[in-house]
């Protein structure tokens, strides 16, 4: 199932994607959800059409975990060696815009990069979850672009204002709850050229591995968000431009880049 978050009429809801199309097709029509999609709830059968609603993110995370160099290409691309364990770092819950929100080019960065990465999404508050677990808590997947200030985070040695500033993290533009993320391409183009295309079979850790090393640490609670890092491709995003990714079995996310007001 696909569950979106939207606004309608100055409120907030869930609702269960039906239809083939895509975002901008017109086609589709949300289900509107009665309760939360993370406990018990049921389809409403009141239905309204996407082209109606404003998308809103997905999710909304007490925080996102990102976890960097979890490709081999992206990783020797940037001229970094493979971690020996996962590199976690965080992306604070004010980093997130839903589909069609804008990216607002930060002041302090002359070289902002788009990152395209499936992202997970926890359903369920845990903690010391084994590999063997993890689907248990996991709710679904969406699409995510890990935008990264990348003259930033090469001179700061924290990553906090390289990959946390505002508008750093759309996600959406939905989470689709039934998936195997073993073997998906995950793509990203810039005003519809390819830019980045690559298999999450190529995952240094697995989103099972990463969950468990993960929730070693923190308690995760529904509505988290693990980014799972990005394949090789990643480039210079400028004001102006239009950046999708899609992931197999997902969807679309597109966000636009604006200069910061
Ligand atoms: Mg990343």
């Amino acid at each position: 199932m696909r569950i979106a978050r939207f606004s309608i009429d100055g409120n907030v809801a869930f609702g269960a994607v039906e239809g083939d199309g895509t975002v901008d097709s017109g086609d589709l029509v949300l289900d509107i959800i009665k309760g939360i999609p993370y406990a018990d709830f049921e389809l409403s059968g009141v239905k309204v059409p996407l082209s109606k609603v404003r998308l809103l993110p997905p999710v909304l995370p007490s925080k996102v975990v990102g976890i960097g160099r979890n490709y081999a290409e992206h990783a020797a691309e940037l001229g970094n060696e493979v971690p020996d364990l996962p590199l976690a770092f965080f992306k604070p819950s004010t980093s997130v815009i839903g589909p069609g929100d804008s990216i607002a080019y930060p002041s302090f960065s002359s070289e902002l990069h788009h990152e395209a990465e499936l992202a997970v999404v926890i359903g369920r508050m845990c903690r010391e979850v084994p590999a063997d677990r993890v689907k248990d808590v996991i709710f679904g997947y969406t699409a995510a672009n890990d935008v990264t200030a990348r003259d930033v985070q090469q001179r700061e040695k924290q990553w906090a204002r390289a990959k946390g500033f505002d508008t750093s993290c759309p996600l959406g533009p939905w989470v689709e709850t039934d998936l195997d993320p073993a073997d998906l391409t995950i793509q990203c183009t810039v005003n519809g050229e390819q830019r980045q295309l690559g298999r999450t079979s190529d995952m240094i850790r697995s989103v099972g591995d990463l969950i468990s090393h993960l929730s070693e640490a923190m308690t995760l609670l529904p509505g988290d968000v693990i980014l799972t890092g990005t394949p090789a491709g990643v480039g210079p995003l400028n004001v102006g431009d239009e950046v999708a990714v899609t992931i197999e079995g997902i969807g679309t996310l597109t966000n636009k880049v604006i200069k910061r007001g």
